[in-house]
């Protein structure tokens, strides 16, 4: 063979080969829309996510490692409603890779796609990091999952329309799966319902919405803003004079201020995963409501 055959059997072989394996590219934002990504894209998709379960998903660094990730994305599934107003504008800015931009069918804000709780009649920089779309920290309500979860099979399926068949077949499955899951949960979970818990941020409402449990009080004075120590000890007279069944504390909170007010009030702490990898049980999304709950009932014991 001469040079140029050569080339031309390996250009050949080349564009078989991309065709056959061509995966789409997906960007989550956050872990419990690459662990939905996974499940919904299967073999026909490439995952990669941005942040883990030990990082607050308002501040994540929008380093150039993630630059790179987003410009050769196809589709980016992030939260939306402003939980990633501190790093996603710049990093896709930054990217500049038009098919992931906000509009185009290769972007998905997630909480655009199910009822958002909490939206504020007002708006004052004084309440703090008020989200203005709405409590942005939807995926502890499984029913949000299943929304948002047909949106992605349904972009998947525009994308990569060769493939509509296998994304349309693994959606059912899934969603199949899901909702029986979810009636196992709730069955489950009706121990919950009426448990007064104190929350370090409002990252649990959906759940406690979900299940009927009753957030009391926060441990932040306002969203985003740390308490002082006579804010604590505020919070320490008024759980004595209305006490509460547990203190919550998610994965990537530091862990100082929810034990001091265990340890004044005696009011247990509940370590939350809040989303996967958040606990080592939490391994995927089931593994993450399975968890929740078994944690939350424990203290009803
Ligand atoms: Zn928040």
């Amino acid at each position: 063979m001469n040079r140029w055959t050569t080339f031309a059997a390996a250009l050949a072989l080349c564009t078989v080969c991309s065709a056959a394996f061509a995966t789409v590219n997906i960007f989550a934002c956050l872990p419990e829309w690459a662990a939905l990504a996974t499940e919904l894209g299967g073999s026909k998709v490439s995952v990669y996510q941005a942040s883990n379960a030990l990082q607050d998903p308002h501040r994540i660094e929008a380093r150039p490692s993630l630059v790179a990730r987003m410009r050769s994305a196809d589709l980016a599934i992030c939260t939306g409603a402003e939980l990633e107003i501190g790093w996603l504008p710049v990093l896709l800015q930054t990217a500049g890779n038009q098919k992931v931009q906000p509009g185009h069918p290769g972007f998905i804000a997630a909480a655009e796609f199910v009822d958002r709780l909490e939206i504020p009649t007002r708006l004052d920089r004084a309440d703090g990091d008020v989200h203005p779309a709405g409590n942005p920290h939807i995926q502890l309500d499984p029913h949000n999952i299943a929304k948002v979860g047909l949106v992605i099979s349904q972009r998947l399926g525009q994308i990569d329309a060769g493939n509509a068949a296998y994304y349309e077949s693994r959606s059912k499955d899934f969603q199949g799966r899901w909702g029986q899951a979810i009636s196992r949960w709730e069955k489950d979970a009706a121990p919950l319902k009426g448990l007064r818990l104190v929350p370090y941020h409002k990252n649990t409402v959906y759940l406690s919405h979900w299940l009927g449990m009753t957030e009391v009080m926060y441990i932040e004075p306002k969203p985003g803003i740390p308490p002082s120590a006579g804010q604590l000890s505020e919070l320490v007279a008024r759980l004595q004079a209305e006490p509460a069944d547990a203190v919550i504390r998610t994965a990537y909170q530091d862990p100082k201020a929810a034990g001091w007010l265990s340890e004044k009030t005696r009011i247990p702490v509940v370590d939350l995963p809040y989303t996967v990898g958040g606990t080592a049980a939490a391994k995927d999304l089931f593994g993450l409501f399975d968890d929740s709950i078994a944690r939350l009932k424990a203290v009803k014991k």
